[in-house]
């Protein structure tokens, strides 16, 4: 039996393949301390081989900005709806050089990778067992992927090739758009929407198949400064005010039970993910999640507290706290357009899927579009173990999101 979930997704596997293998060899790797959008230069060079495909499809729209965000028209029936992927790969992995393999047939064992020692263990990996028989992609095992997002951009290339080649097939007038440096939260600042133009979108982003996800965190930054006063240790006698004992106290005393590795579903927490100091001056970065606002706000006060107390404890030493948002829960963006989630979802049962309703414990470029005026849910793209040299992807779930934006154009065809 055919591990594809249509004969759709059969026939767009071939070239989406093509496509994911050249997208997943151009280093684009975004840089959390890069200067301006885009942080790294790599995502050029993917954006503009994808502009030269799409003008050789035919639209002849296709442009890239000098900020890297590449825009496209495929005119049609109805409204103008967005498909939307990112340029950039992780900073957390390495991400130049990468070199796919496809494992054909995978029949459920232990993948040992030529490179680096990595091993994809289905006892450790549940979801490889849901792809026995499926046709895996992986790195060579010294790198990340790149699922994460060239499957998304592979699977609108291949929806956008398919609809051109067959123009008897219904579709609205489709906007694509490549972002750069979704990964460092920046991918949807810079899109000029006005002239996008798209009343609604999707993110082409996620991961499991059949997942379709209008829920994010609400998502802030808390960064904790402490000034000490330094002193040579064999003066210090009273004197010396150790700035970086005094964030390690901090840190220990923020709630153990309220971390990325103790929580999951709908619980939010506090993760700190960066400290560096000296005894003059030490400083934090943490980042707090949650699904509500208001919970939201308790981490905030609870950094804040634990911050109150150092200071009172210490008063020659100055303590400072400043929590800035990033992005928001995209759910009250999308409430008022039911139509929007109820398109997907009937794409997705299209192609044979029982959608998969998850609240995403993370953000997307959806989270941003959805808050700046451009209701943005997030549709799977068939890739796992994102940011990692583990990372892999099933050519039969890719090829399943391909499908998904054909039929997704589908269901828009028409729409008033
Ligand atoms: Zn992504």
């Amino acid at each position: 039996m055919s591990a594809y979930t249509s004969a759709l997704a059969e026939d767009l596997a071939p070239g989406l393949l093509e496509r994911f293998d050249r997208y997943a060899r151009v280093f684009t790797t975004s840089a959390r301390d890069g200067e301006g959008t885009p942080s790294t230069p790599g995502q050029f060079d993917l954006a503009r081989q994808l502009v030269d495909e799409l003008r050789a499809l035919g639209l002849d729209d296709a442009a890239v900005d000098e900020h890297c965000y590449v825009t496209a028209t495929l005119p049609g029936d109805g409204p103008a709806i967005g498909l939307i992927a990112h340029l950039d790969t992780s900073p957390d992995a390495p991400g130049e050089g990468v070199e796919p393999i496809v494992h054909r047939g995978y029949d459920g064992g232990v993948i040992e990778l030529p490179r680096g020692g990595t091993v994809l263990d289905p006892a450790r990996m549940p979801e490889l067992r849901d792809a026995v028989g499926h046709d895996i992609v992986t790195s060579s095992g010294d790198t990340l992927l790149g699922a994460d997002d060239k499957a998304g951009i592979a699977a609108i290339m291949t929806a956008v090739a398919h609809l051109v080649a067959r123009p008897e097939l219904p579709r609205p007038t489709l906007k694509v758009c490549f972002t750069p440096d979704e990964e460092i939260g920046s991918g949807a600042a810079l899109l000029d929407l006005d002239a996008f133009g798209a009343r609604f979108a999707y993110t082409i982003d996620g991961s499991t198949r059949g997942e379709l996800q209008d829920e994010t965190f609400t998502a802030a930054e808390a960064v904790v400064t402490i000034e000490g006063h330094d002193v040579h240790p064999g003066f210090a006698t009273g004197k010396l005010v150790n700035a970086a004992r005094l964030l390690a106290d901090l840190v220990a005393s923020l709630p153990a039970d309220r971390t990325p590795e103790t929580t999951s579903g709908r619980d939010g927490f506090i993760h700190v993910y960066e400290m560096e100091g000296t005894a003059a001056r030490a400083q934090m970065r943490a980042i707090l999640r949650d699904f509500d606002d208001d919970l939201l706000e308790g981490h905030a006060d609870v950094v804040r507290a634990a911050a109150a107390r150092i200071a009172q404890r210490e008063p020659r030493a100055r303590v400072d706290v400043t929590v800035r948002p990033q992005y928001p829960n995209m759910r009250r963006f999308l409430e008022p357009h039911p139509e929007i989630v109820g398109k997907a979802e009937a794409a997705i049962r299209a192609e044979g899927i029982e959608p998969l309703r998850t609240p995403i414990r993370g953000g997307t470029d959806g989270s941003l579009l959805s808050a700046r005026g451009l209701p943005t849910p997030n549709i799977f793209d068939g890739g796992h173990e994102y940011h990692s040299v583990r990372e892999w992807a099933s050519v039969q779930d890719m090829a399943a999101a391909a499908a998904v934006v054909v039929r997704l154009a589908g269901e828009w065809a028409g729409a008033e």
